[in-house]
């Protein structure tokens, strides 16, 4: 039988037409780290499945449903669900803690989760995140929630509301934790068999449960918010101090508690009311106890990771522009063997020189040639034949203006040197 072959439909295939989009977005968040000073890393597609077992947490969707696992004869191998736990195994691993602190990194992730898909909700998906180690302060938590809100912001979008709470430490979570069974325990047998198994070990993860009976359960639960310790009151006190002073507009809501266990005191999301249900562009916050989790020192921590098919879909709904897509200075057609031979050493120095220069490799007549310079949009044409070569000049036609303007061909360099003073950009100006 023959072979069609098909994607699945939890993955997306980003095609040519949309590059520029995904551009638009690497080029701004990359140039926004950089005024910030996070440095890129890059890390495998997978790790050992403990190591999102222990940082993500046991009791979390993620780890529970959600994960694509490999199982071997020595180890079982996870692929990243998401950039975090990676990006900081890396950094133990390599030492960078012994650098300045506080470190300072940011990544471009594929992230891979076995969930419903939908709208926004993909088995693949894409991340931007950073992450930042070594403060304990709330100055670092502002500069982490500015940063990611700068990369939107920079990236045009507009109604993106920044929602912010604290969830405390595992010391504020003792009381919390009791008061918040004693509020479930009436209706613990009707939860859903997940946030069954969460009652005892970790119930704050049911005010997270996607189950519509579990959420109605939820409605009205006690809020850690009323709970929090000393120190942690104190850390979510100032962070907003320093968001009011630096001009941060922020909702504090205290039903936000993050899909994921690690997190510790500040939780954010940025959230966008243009993309349908799946409306949080982008979630972090800080995780104090990860890194001592997964074998490092006590180091304070954390970060962000923003959902860029999210991204990318507010930026479509909001109409916000994105770098042009790559195009073709110039089409250089020929006419005979000759001219071919002299067309291609001609856009090779044009390339050479930075222009965007295509010719014809099919072999085509010229009618068809100057059919496709078309197609792709070329800015300007030109035809090289048996009677350029002897003149030694060739007409330059701007392909939207239709204006033409005679070059001389030969010597070759000249030519170039015409162009290349005469910057392209310049002449797209002038029509
Ligand atoms: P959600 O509540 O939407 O499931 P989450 O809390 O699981 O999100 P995080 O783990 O914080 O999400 O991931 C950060 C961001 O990555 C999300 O805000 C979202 O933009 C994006 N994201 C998460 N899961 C998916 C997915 N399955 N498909 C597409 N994007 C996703
Ligand atoms: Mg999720």
């Amino acid at each position: 039988m023959k072979l069609v072959a098909t994607r699945n439909k939890g993955a997306k295939d980003i095609l040519p037409a949309d590059i520029h989009k995904w551009r638009t977005v690497e080029q701004v968040a990359a140039d926004i780290a950089e005024c910030y000073g996070f440095k890129e890393i890059r890390i495998p597609t997978f790790e050992k499945t403990e190591l999102f077992v222990r940082s993500v947490g046991e009791t979390t969707d993620v780890v529970q449903k959600e994960m694509f696992t490999v199982t071997g004869t020595e180890s079982s191998f996870t692929l990243r669900p998401e950039g975090t736990a990676g990006v900081i195994r890396a950094l133990l691993q390599n030492g960078l803690m012994n650098e300045a602190a506080p470190q300072k990194l940011f990544y471009f992730v594929n992230c891979f989760r076995h969930e419903n898909v939908q709208k926004g909700r993909l088995w693949e998906f894409h991340q931007f995140g950073a992450e930042m180690a070594g403060s304990h302060s709330p100055a670092a938590d502002a500069e982490v929630i500015c940063f990611a809100g700068d990369i939107l912001k920079g990236l045009g979008l507009q109604n993106i509301s920044l929602h912010i709470n604290s969830i405390g430490c595992p010391k504020c979570r003792e009381e919390y934790y009791k008061v918040l069974r004693e509020f479930l325990s009436p209706n613990r047998e009707k939860l859903c068999g997940t946030c069954q198994s969460r009652f005892e070990k970790n119930p704050m993860r049911i005010l997270d449960c996607k189950s519509d009976i579990c959420k109605g359960i939820a409605e009205g639960a006690p809020l850690i918010t009323d709970y929090l310790c000393d120190e942690c009151r104190e850390h979510f006190k100032r962070l907003c101090g320093i968001l009011d002073e630096m001009g941060v507009e922020y909702v504090i809501d205290p039903k936000i508690v993050r899909g994921l266990d690690y997190y510790t005191k500040t939780v954010f999301e940025f959230i966008s009311d243009d993309i349908g249900a799946q409306g949080t562009i982008c979630g972090g916050g800080r995780y104090d106890g990860l890194i001592e989790e997964i074998g490092g020192a006590p180091t304070p921590a954390l970060g962000f990771a923003m959902g860029l098919e999210r991204v990318i879909m507010a930026m479509e709904s909001q109409g916000v522009e994105f770098m042009p897509e790559p195009g073709c200075d110039i089409y250089i057609a020929s006419m005979g063997e000759n001219a071919q031979g002299q067309a291609m050493k001609l856009i090779r120095e044009l390339r050479e020189a930075g222009h965007r220069a295509q010719g014809d490799v099919m072999g085509r007549e010229l009618r068809g040639q100057l059919k496709y310079a078309d197609k792709i949009g070329a800015a300007y044409s030109a035809v090289i034949g048996d009677s350029e070569l002897e003149s030694g000049k060739v007409t330059l036609k701007n392909m939207k203006s239709g204006e033409k303007t005679e070059l001389p061909l030969l010597p070759l360099a000249d030519f170039v040197d015409k162009f290349t003073d005469i910057s392209m950009a310049d002449m797209f100006d002038e029509d």
